[in-house]
């Protein structure tokens, strides 16, 4: 099995279809994008790993060819995976995570499914020149099954309605429905740094309407180099986000909306909605720096803009001579070092989650997180200041009841 390479995109590829489909503009505005950046080479890496493991376990040849892997093929192919300087011992137990929910859904079934990993699925049927790789696909009975892994860890990937899963399911309907019944189309995401499993079902038939009635029309339109633009969350991966002016336009009405109206103090509605118009703002000045500083550092120019050089700090020209004339000064040694633990994150990710959690998980509690502002759409229960003095006058009549017996 070869070591994650950089990835092969179609110009309308799944993983950016959420974007293409909201904004088939885009497209030409993307179209230089071909560099994979380094949490997506990261991914890649966690994903050959994934792939990997479910080729080991479902006895599958990792060339694709007709031979069962042997134990010594895995332990190279592994050890080469592991030899990435992007490797970290917690990638281990994240893709082992998505091995596990794989081989209980698989063991799950009464019989054993049809097995489909790291599959090429054409999609142009709806999407012109278009095609995807899924994961792992599994048949069984009347249902298909499309498993998704995520390895990011600061965007939850919602699985319901999501276009990237759609598109692979309907790439799957094309390639297997002359063999198989299906009536049913199950979608996973498996996002262990974030939101765990996330699951969406529906029917043969609607997924075929959405393909027939929604993707067809809006990928010919961007696979037709339209300037149609529309602006929205889909933004937040779109490479020209920072120059575009639909998107500028549309960030910065927010504040506008706002402008001249009484009376002077905003009600709290008013207010409500200017924070949530907020978020993309916020995204959007990020993007625009970034922009700006690489720009700028490759010789662009922006009137009005210049780098400067940032704070410069202290630092020896060479440690070790410092250090031996500082202890020639007399300068004692618990003056120049200190010995502190490195923290349950940091110990969790050198050892892996599986070992850290064999070893020390009963001594993991979890404390409590600062209130934190969430729009009323987030999946997590509102806080309230009740619930915690609530458990608090629990914890207090359970000691109660202990001291009383
Ligand atoms: S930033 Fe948004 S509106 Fe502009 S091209 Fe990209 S997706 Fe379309």
């Amino acid at each position: 099995m070869p070591a994650p390479t950089p990835t092969e995109h179609a110009e309308l590829a799944p993983s950016a279809s959420d974007r293409w489909l909201h904004c088939p503009g885009s497209v030409v505005l993307n179209a230089d994008e071909d560099e994979d950046t380094e949490w997506e080479k990261e991914g890649s890496l966690a994903h050959a790993m994934c792939e990997l493991k479910l080729r080991k376990y479902f006895g599958l040849c990792p060339d694709g060819g007709k031979r069962p892997m042997g134990p010594r093929r895995y332990k190279t192919e592994l050890e080469k995976l592991k030899s990435d300087k992007l490797y970290q011992p917690e990638m281990d137990g994240y893709t082992d995570e998505y091995v596990d929910y794989i081989k209980d859904l698989a063991n799950g079934f009464s019989s054993k499914p049809a097995v489909f990993v790291e599959v090429k699925l054409d999609i142009s049927n709806f999407v012109p020149g278009s095609f995807g790789r899924a994961d792992c696909i599994l048949i069984h009975g009347t249902d298909l099954y499309v498993n998704d892994f995520k390895y990011g860890r600061n965007i939850e990937v919602p699985a319901e309605n999501n276009p990237q899963l759609m598109l692979y399911a309907l790439g799957a309907l094309m390639a297997y429905q002359a063999f198989w019944q299906i009536d049913t189309v199950r979608m996973t995401i498996i996002q262990p740094r974030a939101g765990g499993i996330k699951e969406f079902a529906t029917t043969t038939q609607k997924l075929l309407d959405w393909g027939t009635f929604k993707v067809r029309p809006a990928a010919q339109l961007a696979a037709d180099h339209t300037k149609e633009y529309h602006s929205g969350d889909w933004c937040r991966w779109c490479a020209a986000a920072a120059t575009c002016r639909e998107h500028a336009n549309s960030v910065t009405k927010a504040v506008k909306d706002f402008k001249g109206l009484l009376p002077p103090q905003l009600s709290m509605p008013e207010f409500g909605k200017l924070l949530q118009k907020l978020g993309p703002l916020k995204r959007y000045i990020k993007q625009a720096r970034e922009y700006a500083e690489n720009a700028l550092l490759q010789g662009k120019e922006i009137p009005g803009w210049k780098l400067i050089e940032g704070n410069g700090k202290r630092v020896w020209d060479n440690q070790e001579t410092a250090f031996t004339a500082l202890t020639s000064a007399g300068v004692a040694e618990t003056l120049l070092y200190h010995r502190e633990p490195y923290t349950l994150a940091q110990i969790e990710k050198q050892m892996g989650k599986k070992e850290f959690s064999a070893a020390v998980g009963a001594h993991v509690v979890r404390q409590p997180g600062k209130p934190a502002l969430a729009e009323e759409s987030d999946r997590h229960p509102a806080w309230s200041p009740r619930s915690t003095a609530d458990d608090d006058f629990k914890d207090l009549i359970k000691k109660g009841d202990t001291n009383n017996g």
